[in-house]
């Protein structure tokens, strides 16, 4: 046929989209759905960063921007990391961030690793990429996270990258520094791999948070962080992420995306520069909110027959392991469990396995908590009929 691009021969439309948009069409039809399968804070874009954004359109900013950011915001962002701004590219989005480094890094059949359970679109990035992820399994038992001694065993000749994720969307894990520097040795004996340390949830962590580059300076040379405001600051729609690296991978990540975006929005920009320069306090109080979400979630969940939740340390998911759930239900997978669970509850979440590993599920606490509140009831009373 004529869509028959190699590239694009295992990508699918992501599950969690997939399933928001049943919720949506369900819902339009007039099914009283709750979604908690989105990863987005419902808190609004903070009106100082919106007054930003509209001054500068009325200020003529609204022409191409410099391909790799403006000078100010990647000024901003060069003094928020302690390095200079031919080591910061400014993006659409962090998920382009990902898209430029894997493009401009991998050639044909280049491994890259991923710890699972790691946010979907890991994996389908690196393959459009024509790269192959590697996916680790991180089991609950070790509490989602990535073991010196399974690194090690990992890693090939072709490996170019590990992606780690703190904190972790979905399973909420962080990395302490001493997990960090135990990884860094490991990765100190092969120069051949990077890291893409994806530190996106780091202003919503329950517990200290450390960034790679402070914990592991000797790799700078050699690691690329990835950062935005749509998590810290209610900014999904704007469009703002952006990479901090060594200058030569940050200039051949601006090639592919002059040829690909021609530069971020320039109205965005201004709008992120305000968010990062701004007043901070509403990362404090927005952060207390997540974490009184996150308790009353973790809570609900362990009430529930055949639920077993740990405490998420970071970002806003709790990934329940629903194993018993499904064998005493009867269930053929988690994806029949959530499948089940839209249809008998109203109740939208996401399979472990879109984050590859299954016999989990992702919820989403950045909902208000009436929404949390009916949809935990919901899940708990279909469960307790079923169980
Ligand atoms: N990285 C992780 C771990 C995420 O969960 C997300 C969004 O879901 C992103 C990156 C993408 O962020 P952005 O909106 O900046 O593209």
């Amino acid at each position: 046929g004529f869509i028959r691009a190699p590239r694009i021969a295992n990508l699918e439309i992501s599950e969690i989209v997939q399933l928001t948009e049943k919720a949506a069409v369900l819902k339009s039809q007039g099914h009283d759905i709750i979604a908690l399968s989105t990863g987005e804070p419902d808190f609004p874009t903070p009106p100082h960063v919106i007054e930003a954004a509209h001054r500068a359109a009325l200020a003529g900013k609204t022409r191409y921007p410099a391909t790799l950011g403006t000078a100010e915001l990647r000024a901003a962002i060069a003094a928020v990391n302690g390095v200079s701004p031919a080591e910061v590219i400014v993006s659409t989005g962090a998920k382009q961030v990902l898209a430029n480094a894997m493009l401009a890094s991998l050639a044909d059949d280049d491994e890259v690793i991923i710890p699972a359970p790691y946010w979907t679109s890991y994996s389908d990035i690196v393959a459009l990429a024509g790269g192959r992820p590697v996916v680790l399994p991180c089991p609950m038992t070790r509490g989602f996270k990535l073991t010196p001694e399974a690194l090690e065993a990992a890693i090939t000749p072709r490996t170019r990258w590990l992606m780690l994720n703190s904190p972790s969307n979905p399973s909420g894990a962080i990395y302490s520094a001493a997990e960090i520097r135990a990884l860094a040795e490991v990765l100190a004996r092969h120069e051949q791999v990077w890291v893409l340390s994806d530190e996106i949830y780091e202003h919503l962590s329950y517990v200290p948070f450390t960034r790679f580059r402070d914990a592991a300076p000797e790799l700078a040379d050699r690691t690329l962080v990835v950062n935005g405001v749509s998590k810290a600051y209610s900014m999904t729609g704007w469009r703002i992420g952006w990479g901090v690296g060594p200058a030569a991978l940050i200039k051949a990540m601006g090639a592919v995306q002059g040829q690909i975006t021609s530069g971020a929005s320039s109205i965005s920009q201004a709008a992120a520069l305000a968010a990062l320069t701004g007043d901070q306090s509403l990362l404090e109080t927005r952060r207390a909110a997540m974490r009184a979400r996150r308790d009353h979630v973790v809570a609900g969940l362990n009430a529930m027959p055949g639920v077993v939740c740990p405490e998420p340390k970071g970002a806003f998911y709790a990934f329940p392991d629903l194993s018993r759930a499904i064998a005493a239900g009867g269930f053929e997978s988690d994806a029949a469990i959530c499948a089940w669970l839209l249809d008998q509850a109203g109740v939208a979440i996401v399979p472990g396995r879109a984050f590859g590993l299954p016999g989990h599920a992702r919820l989403s606490f950045a909902y208000a908590e009436r929404d949390l509140e009916e949809g935990l009831s919901r899940i708990h009373a279909a469960l307790d009929v079923r169980l």
